[in-house]
């Protein structure tokens, strides 16, 4: 028998290389794998490092480890069975819709067995989560004090520690001015890293031009230190600031540790008891610092997971508002006067990396705004940033940033200037009038939000969570506004669409 660890499993602290201790390990690093989309060199540098390094780990423990560099998956496994013709695999499940069944496809098409066991690397196991879904509506805040209740994370017996389930209200606070968040530690590329670096050099260059030098954790060893780092530096203030977009502040207070334990190399249950001690031990992490954090962690990337799961293969196609608009070329060369959106594609060039608001409420939301199909933004985010992968970039571009299915998103994240202006500081700085909605130097979201209230207004109307805004557009529409806003929105998506149309996804 060999354990099979997957590219996002990286963990010696779960699944079957810790219940068979003494088997052969197998690891396939598939060349194709890395460059068949345009992954950002970050993901793939961070992907191909985490795992070398994984290996080294692993034989530095005295395990036997097989780690096949290959063109194709299958050409891993063929190499695994031409030395060990007939073996039994193990492996944790896939996180991604239908892996597992296309993996054993390849492992029994070459005379092996695969068995599949459940993935460890997470808090709710599915039995779990099913059991207290029972087929009911997906309701992440019912979801969250479940599991709270079912962890004893931050619990005070019965009743949430401080009283409260969700201290979302505090959290909703803007920096002052003078406001200097913590600087976040960066991890020298080593050996390892340089030569997967040079192996990867020429993928997809032309897609990612100037990146940052590389920065990203990709060792367990270098997990754990950036989570010391946010437990110790950015958590306190990360509840009150979690809501707020800062310019030149790419990071502000928030983790920077979706990549990390996206591949294993920290566990959430961690993560989340890190934050806990230190609300208990120091006096200077406030309730809503760390009831946020673990609302993140505990709830809404367990839920998502899950989500995701009862939702595919649906999810995958859903397309609710009919969206089918091409991505727009901003998305890859973030060339536009438009300071918001322009901040939050540098930063994904630079590292791969956009804050949660910068994803919800520029990114997501302008895509939303313009018409685009959900589906080409997931793509993008998949391929963009270093923390995608399908299972985590699906409920959250397509149900959450979209509305594009229907699983637990109530309504959809569609905002204008005037929420951007409240919690961001962008539009002082920008090319474009905050304050206005039709004109040269109107600010582009203003026109596109209401256009797309009227694009979708057969969908959207019925919605009780969208009265106010109908009721706004009414007004509109009786004060015969509404045909120069439309018209100012055709003018932005034509100047928009009509950008650096070369590159590609
Ligand atoms: C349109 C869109 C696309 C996204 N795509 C991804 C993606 O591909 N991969 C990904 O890991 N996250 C994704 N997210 C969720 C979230 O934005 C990122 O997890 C977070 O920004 C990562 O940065 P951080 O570690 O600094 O997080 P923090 O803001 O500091 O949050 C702490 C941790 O909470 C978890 N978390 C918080 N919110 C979510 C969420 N909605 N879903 C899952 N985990 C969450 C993450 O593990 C994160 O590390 C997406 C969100 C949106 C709106
Ligand atoms: S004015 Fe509009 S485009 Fe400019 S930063 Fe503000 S919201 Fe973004």
């Amino acid at each position: 028998m060999t354990v099979l660890v997957l590219g996002d499993q990286l963990t010696r602290r779960a699944g079957p290389l810790v219940a068979r201790p003494d088997e052969r390990v197998l690891m396939i690093e598939a060349r194709a794998f890395a460059t068949r989309h345009a992954y950002h060199p970050h993901k793939r540098t961070l992907v191909a490092s985490a795992m070398r390094h994984f290996r080294d780990a692993l034989r530095d423990d005295g395990r036997d480890v097989a780690y096949h560099e290959t063109e194709t998956f299958g050409g891993g496994l063929d190499a695994h069975f031409d030395a060990r013709p007939g073996d039994a695999l193990v492996v944790m499940r896939p996180s991604s819709h239908g892996a597992a069944d296309r993996l054993r496809d390849l492992v029994t098409a070459r005379g092996g067995t695969l068995t599949v066991v459940e993935n460890e690397t997470f808090c709710c196991s599915p039995a779990d989560f099913d059991d207290w879904h029972e087929g009911g509506t997906l309701r992440h805040e019912d979801f969250y004090r479940h599991m709270r209740r079912e962890t004893g994370v931050l619990m005070d017996g019965d009743d949430p520690v401080g009283g409260e389930w969700n201290y979302d209200e505090s959290n909703r606070e803007t920096p002052p001015e003078d406001y200097e968040p913590p600087d976040v530690p960066t991890f020298d590329p080593d050996a390892t890293t340089r030569a997967v670096q040079d192996d990867y050099a020429d993928a997809n260059a032309e897609s990612w031009a100037d990146p940052a030098p590389f920065g990203w954790p990709v060792t367990r060893e270098g997990a754990l230190a950036a989570l010391d780092d946010f437990v110790a530096r950015r958590l306190p203030d990360f509840g009150p600031y979690e809501d707020a977009m800062v310019a030149g502040e790419p990071t502000l207070d928030h983790a920077l540790l979706s990549a990390p334990l996206n591949l294993g190399l920290l566990g959430p249950r961690e993560v989340v008891d890190a934050a806990v001690e230190a609300y208990e031990a120091r006096g200077d992490v406030p309730i809503e610092s760390v009831e946020g954090f673990v609302r993140q962690v505990l709830g809404w990337r367990e839920f998502v997971r899950h989500a995701y799961r009862v939702g595919m293969p649906d999810l995958a196609d859903a397309n609710r508002l009919d969206a089918t608009r091409d991505l727009p070329p901003v998305y890859w060369d973030g060339d536009t006067d438009m300071a918001c959106v322009a901040e939050a594609v540098a930063g994904v060039r630079r590292r791969g990396y956009a804050h949660h608001i910068q994803r919800l409420m520029v990114l997501s939301n302008f895509a939303l705004l313009y018409g685009v199909d959900p589906h080409a933004l997931n793509r993008w985010f998949h391929v963009a940033f270093v923390d995608g992968y399908h299972w985590v970039s699906t409920p959250n571009t397509v149900e959450m940033g979209q509305y594009a299915g229907d699983l637990f998103a109530t309504k959809p994240y569609a905002a204008s200037a005037n929420y951007l202006d409240r919690m961001g500081d962008y539009c002082a700085g920008c090319a474009y009038d905050p304050d206005a909605t039709t004109g040269a130097d109107a600010c582009p979201f203003n026109a596109l939000y209401w256009d797309f209230l009227a694009e979708n207004e057969d969908d959207l109307r019925s919605n009780h969570r969208m009265g106010l805004v109908y009721s706004h557009l009414d007004d509109k529409r009786d004060a015969g506004d509404l045909a120069a806003i439309r018209e100012r929105a055709g003018e932005v998506r034509a100047a928009v669409s009509a950008s650096d149309p070369s590159r590609t996804e």
